[in-house]
C-alpha cells in the first residue's frame, strides 16, 4: 500500500494478528508478548551493531540483546563471517568436529570449577542436565532452588521461577507433577537461617542446591557477601553448607557467564569470597557461548561430568548437540571477548546506569538500580530488592509507562520490569545519547501515574 505510513506500525500488528491464530499467543517465547506491557510486539526484520529494525522500518536502540547472547552487537562481521564459512562446509554432521573442543578448552581456560563441559542446545537442557547428574552422582531426589531464581523451564525448577514466570505472576507452571513438584524445595534468595534450617533437618535427601550465580531474572539481586567484602558470600555459603551435608552445588551462569566478567559471576565471587577457595560442583552456560546460536553448557568437577554416557550411567545425547555453525559464532564471539572489550561493556553498562538513575530522579520516580558485574537492572521502588518478594512489591505500572515511552522514542527496553538490561561493545558513545534524549520524557510519563 503505497499510501502507508512506513512508521505506523502496521505490518507488525498484521504479523501478529497471523502469528495469534498459528502460534500461542503469537510468540515462541512468553515474554516477547508484550503481555505485561500491553500493545504489539514490534515484528524484527534486521539488526546490525546495537540497533534492531522492524519490519515497519522503526530503528530502535536495543537494550534486550537477545536476553544476553548478542555481548558483541547485532550482526558482528566477525562472527557471521565465521559462521558463513562454516556453513560452506556443512550444517550439522552428528559425528565430533573440531570446534566443540576449541569451545570447551576456551570455557574451561576462563572457569576453573570447570574441568571437562558438555555442549548442550540451550540454557535449559543445561540445567536439566546438570540436574539429572547431580541426583546420580549423590543418589538423592531433592533440589532446592531460591524464589526468583529462573534456571529454564525445566519441570523441577519452574517452581516461583523468575524471568516471564515473573513476568506473568505465575506460582510455577500447570502440567508438572506432583511427585517433581515434591522434590522441590523453594527458598527465599539470601536466606541463610532457611538453608541452616532445611539442610539440618533433611540434609540427607538433598542432591544439590541451584542458585543464579547472581539471581538476574527477578532484576538484577546481587548475592550478599563476597563481592562487597562483608564476610563468607553467599554463593561460598551454599558451597560449604551443601559440602558439609553430601549434596552439591549447581551455580547456574546461563545469564551471567562471560558477561558479568571475563570469567563471569565466578570472577567477581569466587576470588573474592571470604578467605579461600571455593567453587560450586557444577555450573550452567548459555547466550554468550553460542553467540546467538542455540547453544548451552553444563560442566564442572572431571569426575561428576565422567557420569555421562558412554562412558558413565547418566544419558544424556543431542541430535545437533556441538553444532559447527553454534561452534563457530561462539569461538568468534569469545575471540574479541577480551580484556578490552569487558571495558568498553563495563563502561557503557555504568553510564547507561547514571543517565537512567539522573533522569529517574529528576521525575521524582522511585528506583534503585542494582548491578552484578557489568550487568545491571532498574527496580521501580525506593529499597533494595534483595528477595523476590521485594522484586514484586515495585511499580509495574510505572515501569509499562516508562516502557513505552522509551519504545516510542526509538529505545527497545526488556517489555518486563524483572529482567536485566543488555548492553554489548557495540553501545558506543552516539548509542548511549540517543538513550540519553529519550529518557527524560520516559521518566516523566513514569511519574504520571
Ligand atoms: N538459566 C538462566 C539463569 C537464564 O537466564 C536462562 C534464560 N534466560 C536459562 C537458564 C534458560 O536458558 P534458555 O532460554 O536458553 O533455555
Amino acid at each position: 500500500d503505497p499510501d502507508a505510513d512506513p512508521t505506523d506500525g502496521a505490518l507488525s500488528e498484521e504479523l501478529f494478528a497471523r502469528a495469534r491464530r498459528v502460534i500461542p499467543s503469537g510468540v515462541n517465547s512468553p515474554v516477547r508478548a508484550f503481555g505485561s506491557v500491553g500493545g504489539t510486539p514490534p515484528f524484527i526484520d534486521s539488526a546490525a551493531g546495537a540497533l534492531l529494525r522492524d519490519v515497519d522500518g522503526r530503528e530502535y536502540v536495543d537494550l534486550v540483546g537477545s536476553w544476553g547472547p548478542m555481548i558483541l552487537g547485532h550482526a558482528n562481521s566477525l562472527v557471521v563471517d565465521a559462521v558463513r564459512e562454516a556453513a560452506g562446509r556443512g550444517l550439522s554432521f552428528g559425528a565430533p568436529q573440531p570446534g566443540e573442543v576449541t569451545l570447551a578448552e576456551e570455557v574451561i581456560s576462563r572457569i576453573g570449577p570447570v574441568e571437562s563441559l558438555r555442549l548442550v542446545n540451550s540454557g535449559t537442557e543445561a540445567t536439566m542436565s546438570a540436574l539429572r547428574v547431580a541426583r546420580a552422582a549423590t543418589g538423592r531426589d531433592v533440589i532446592v532452588k531460591f524464589a526468583g531464581c529462573y534456571h529454564g523451564h525445566v519441570d523441577a525448577l519452574l517452581a516461583e521461577a523468575g524471568s516471564g514466570v515473573a513476568t506473568f505472576a505465575m506460582p510455577g507452571s500447570a502440567g508438572v507433577t506432583a511427585s517433581t513438584a515434591r522434590d522441590t524445595v523453594v527458598v527465599p534468595y539470601g536466606d541463610r537461617a532457611a538453608i541452616r534450617a532445611l539442610f539440618a533437618e533433611r540434609g540427607h535427601e538433598i542432591a544439590a542446591v541451584i542458585t543464579e550465580a547472581a539471581p538476574a531474572n527477578m532484576g538484577v539481586v546481587p548475592p550478599s557477601g563476597g563481592e562487597r567484602g562483608d564476610g563468607v558470600g553467599f554463593n561460598r555459603f551454599l558451597a560449604e553448607t551443601a559440602h558439609a551435608a553430601g549434596a552439591l552445588l549447581i551455580t547456574d551462569e546461563v545469564l551471567t557467564g562471560f558477561r558479568a566478567s571475563r570469567e563471569g559471576y565466578y570472577g567477581i565471587d569466587g576470588a573474592v569470597s571470604g578467605d579461600g577457595a571455593w567453587a560450586p560442583d557444577l555450573m550452567t552456560f548459555g547466550k554468550v557461548i553460542g553467540g546467538g546460536l542455540p547453544v548451552g553448557a553444563f560442566g564442572g568437577r572431571a569426575d561428576l561430568m565422567a557420569l555421562l554416557a558412554p562412558g558413565g550411567p547418566v544419558y544424556q545425547a543431542g541430535t545437533l548437540s556441538g553444532n559447527p555453525l553454534a561452534t563457530a559464532a561462539g569461538l568468534a564471539t569469545f575471540a574479541q571477548l577480551d580484556e578490552h572489550a569487558y571495558k568498553a561493556i563495563g563502561r557503557a553498562s555504568s553510564t547507561l546506569q547514571q543517565l537512567v538513575a539522573d533522569a529517574l530522579t529528576a521525575a521524582g520516580v522511585p528506583h534503585v538500580v542494582q548491578t552484578a558485574g557489568t550487568l545491571f537492572s532498574v527496580f521501580f521502588r525506593d529499597a533494595p530488592v534483595r528477595t523476590y518478594a521485594d522484586a514484586k512489591a515495585q511499580d509495574t505500572g510505572a515501569f509499562a509507562r516508562f516502557f513505552h515511552a522509551m519504545l516510542d522514542a526509538g529505545v527497545y527496553l526488556p517489555p518486563s520490569a524483572f529482567e536485566a538490561w543488555f548492553v554489548s561493545t557495540a553501545h558506543d558513545d552516539e548509542t548511549l545519547d540517543r538513550i540519553a534524549e529519550a529518557l527524560p520524557g520516559a521518566a516523566k510519563a513514569a511519574a504520571q501515574g
